[in-house]
């Protein structure tokens, strides 16, 4: 039995799990509640290798980059894209909004509504500010993971700055990242339970009744997250990595599955270091820096959903934005899919800088809370999976990518 179970590729029995989840759960209804603390037991498992993980992750990365000129070269294109595509994502967000007019002709009534989360007073200063590992201790403790990035950063660089005398060094964070990595496939033996737990939970909660009301602005959010992976990242694979789509998401499709379950990138980072370096075949080094960086500021989901959301509130309360406003929500989203940690529900958060950017009421924050789970779902995945392409393009161009373990991910 046991022999048998392992014998399934992993990515198969989470497939499995979801989908058993899901069907669990619409029978069972938000009586489901109750396993649900399987699927938190899971989460904080794999909370657990965030930190330590991208810490040494991200210093051996550095350090096996090699010389700083690279690492400028590698860092200079992830940055190139995770702009890009995250312009691209909140243009998409309020181009499909301003289309399709969600928010005209809601019936309120039918909406449960949530709570409005704290305003997020922060400017753009403090948000510098923040990036500042202060006490790298805390950081750590608090699992701050921007500035965290930000230390790590440093001591790589530093480490290449000393050459010789800091080869010491690299071999012990080069030892660390090993060991984290086993523990990530322990830790990943738990998938099938969590997601299994967490979908019954979740179609248990939200039903189909629960999204017929907000189905417009769901069915929009979850288009908009299509036409990005659709797009632009198979676009992007396509053309400037070069490598077959297909296979792609087949050697990506745990870290999916586990975006889309915890609905966290932060989360799901370790598993999607380990789809990128054992199925896509990317370097160690660029998939560290990359992915991490990205799970931390690239959030095209999250980018095209706030642009979404701002004009549903504005159509709701009947605000008139013009193309200025556009821009300022273009620049205010974009900063906050920056700032935003990638847990469940920062979207939520991060709509009260959008909005009060170009005076949409925050109450629309209380319509959307309801069903925003089964839409931060998807964002995440989109999330997840603009990290990973970004993290192949990058490996692609410059010589890093190992086609050759991409085309053999059978055993995934
Ligand atoms: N939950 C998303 C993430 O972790 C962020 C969001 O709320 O949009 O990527």
């Amino acid at each position: 039995m046991v022999r048998k179970w392992f014998a399934i590729p992993l990515w198969q029995r989470v497939v499995g799990a979801l989908i058993l989840g899901v069907i669990l759960g619409l029978i069972w209804g938000p009586e489901a509640e109750t396993i649900k603390w399987i699927g938190d037991f899971f989460i904080a498992s794999i909370k657990m290798l965030v930190v330590p993980l991208i810490f040494f992750s991200l210093i051996s990365g550095v350090t096996a980059i090699g010389d700083l000129r690279k690492l400028g070269a590698v860092g200079g294109r992830a940055l190139l894209i995770f702009l890009v595509t995250s312009q691209f994502a909140v243009w998409l967000g309020l181009g499909l909004g301003t289309l399709f007019m969600p928010g005209v002709g809601l019936d309120q009534s039918r909406i449960e509504m949530g709570e409005i989360p704290e305003p997020k007073t922060e400017g753009w200063r403090e948000m510098i500010l923040s990036i500042v590992p202060q006490s790298p201790v805390q950081v750590m403790a608090d699992a701050n993971v921007l500035p965290l990035i930000v230390f790590a950063l440093l001591i790589g660089i530093g480490i290449l700055m000393a050459k010789e005398e800091g080869q010491p060094l690299t071999k012990i964070f080069d030892a660390g990242s090993v060991v984290m990595q086993k523990i990530t496939i322990l830790v990943m033996e738990l998938t099938p339970f969590g997601v299994f737990a967490l979908m019954a939970w979740v179609a248990g909660t939200f039903g189909v009744g629960a999204l017929l009301a907000l189905a417009k602005l769901v069915a929009l959010n979850y288009a908009g997250c299509f036409i990005l992976i659709g797009v632009v990242y198979v676009g992007l694979l396509k053309f400037f990595a070069k490598v077959p789509v297909g296979d792609f998401f087949r050697g990506m499709i745990d870290a999916i599955a586990v975006a889309y379950s915890t609905a966290s990138s932060s989360a799901t980072l370790p598993v999607t270091l380990r789809c990128l370096q054992r199925n896509i075949g990317v370097s160690p080094s660029v998939s560290s820096f990359t992915a991490s960086l990205g799970a931390t500021i690239n959030m095209d989901g999250t980018a095209m959903y706030l642009g979404l959301a701002t004009l549903f509130g504005a159509q709701i309360f009947g605000v008139q934005l013009d193309f200025a406003d556009y821009v300022m929500v273009a620049v205010t989203a974009t900063l906050g899919s920056v700032g935003a940690a990638g847990i469940p529900g920062t979207g939520l958060i991060m709509m009260t800088l959008v909005f009060s950017s170009v005076g949409v009421p925050l109450e629309t924050i209380a319509f959307v809370a309801g069903v925003d789970r089964i839409m931060d779902m998807m964002r995440t995945v989109t999330n997840v999976t603009s990290d990973a392409t970004c993290a192949t393009t990058v490996a692609a161009q410059v010589g890093e990518l190992d086609r050759a373990e991409l085309v053999s991910a059978d055993d995934v």
